[in-house]
């Protein structure tokens, strides 16, 4: 018997499964193969919202928590996913200097913003006020940590399916799926989720982001470049940009207006030539009161989920799944923020 079935193989699920493997706790994993939210992020880990100078909720406490656990795994699966790179925020008004100095001041944010502001260095790059530059910030590449991970997996660690939520069992022990018994169930399934009869009563909001990949070859930037949308380098001339935010929109169909909105913004941040080279979209696992969902079931006490990363899934995943380990084993609580138990109400409406 397994200790968990995880659904579900994004930065959650993979997370989640890392610890148990630490913990020398055994797992198997299912996923449906068709991809999900980690696939296409830029993998940017940023603890501070540029919008305002301020922290991320939580940002400092995730960032120092997330480095050490993905350094660690980078070298276990002797993987090169890490790429550290600092951002530069591209001043678009003169009193941002001001607002930005003094952010730089404050405590949590010292360690990451650089109180210079710094005259633009490269012709391309449309910074005539400068930029301030975020350091110890980077990029996981997540398409490369997935592969890598799922590499390592032992051949009974890994199905490859769409779960089958009819199939699921609770018994004496734990829960049964098909052949495999397992003590906990953890839903780690990003979006997808609104599929999940266990928790689909949840306010799961969806927010669809659709991306560009471009290729410039003059831009030769290392940084990555924080405008209306991030333009990161990943490689070979190749830049990740992005992303929008839409609300009403579910679909996983590329849109022209997404892409004209990336483009418009793409050409206010740089002059390179670049040609599209991949137009692709997800839908970012946002919750309606922005903090993650996480914890177990009112009404099943092995049914679990670990989900409502946002757009934030980088940072955050490392530590929340460890939150949900610790409160699975009784080790510790979850923190009330975070617990889905703050929404208990929703379930019982839908009875
Ligand atoms: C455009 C865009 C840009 C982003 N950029 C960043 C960024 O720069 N930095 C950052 O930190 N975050 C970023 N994010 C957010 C980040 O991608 C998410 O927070 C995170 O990846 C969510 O991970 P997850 O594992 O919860 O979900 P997902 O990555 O969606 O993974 C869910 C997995 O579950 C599987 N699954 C679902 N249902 C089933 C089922 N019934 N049966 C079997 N398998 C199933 C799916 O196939 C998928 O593999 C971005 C998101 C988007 C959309």
């Amino acid at each position: 018997m397994k200790h968990s079935l995880i659904v579900g193989l994004g930065l959650a699920g993979l997370a989640y499964a890392e610890h148990l493997r630490r913990a020398g706790l055994s797992f198997c994993i299912i996923d449906g193969g068709k991809g999900g939210s980690s696939q296409i992020a830029a993998g940017i880990y940023n603890p501070t919202v540029l919008k305002r100078f301020s922290l991320s909720w939580n940002g400092d406490l995730f960032h120092s928590y997330a480095l050490p656990f993905y350094e660690q795994l980078q070298s276990r699966l002797d993987s090169d996913f890490i790429h550290p790179a600092p951002i530069h925020k591209i001043f678009i008004k003169q009193s941002e200097h001001n607002d930005w100095v003094s952010a730089s001041d404050q405590q949590g944010l010292k360690m990451f913003l650089d109180p210079k502001i710094h005259a633009n260095a490269n012709v391309e790059v449309n910074a005539t006020l400068g930029h301030g530059q975020v350091d110890h910030t980077g990029r996981v590449a997540t398409q490369t940590l997935l592969k890598s991970f799922r590499n390592s997996l032992q051949p009974e660690e890994l199905t490859m399916e769409t779960f089958e939520y009819d199939k699921l069992e609770t018994t004496a022990f734990g829960i049964q799926y098909k052949q495999i018994k397992a003590e906990h169930i953890v839903f780690c399934e990003g979006y997808q989720m609104v599929n999940n009869p266990f928790f689909k009563m949840l306010p799961l909001i969806g927010l669809k982001g659709e991306i560009l990949i471009i290729k410039a070859p003059t831009l030769k930037s290392e940084s990555i470049l924080k405008g209306p949308i991030f333009i990161a380098p990943i490689g070979d001339d190749l830049y990740w940009a992005g992303a929008t935010f839409e609300r009403n929109d579910k679909t996983l169909n590329c849109t022209s207006q997404g892409r004209s909105w990336v483009e418009e913004r793409i050409r206010k941040m740089i002059s390179s030539e670049y040609e599209v080279i991949e137009h692709i979209t997800q839908i970012r696992p946002t919750v309606m009161d922005r903090r993650p969902l996480i914890g177990t079931h009112p009404d099943h006490q092995n049914i679990h989920l670990l989900n409502g990363f946002g757009a934030r899934g980088v940072l955050g995943a490392p530590l929340l799944s460890k939150w949900l380990l610790d409160h699975i084993e009784g080790i510790s609580e979850l923190p009330t923020a975070v617990n889905l138990s703050r929404f208990e109400s929703y379930f019982r409406q839908s009875d």
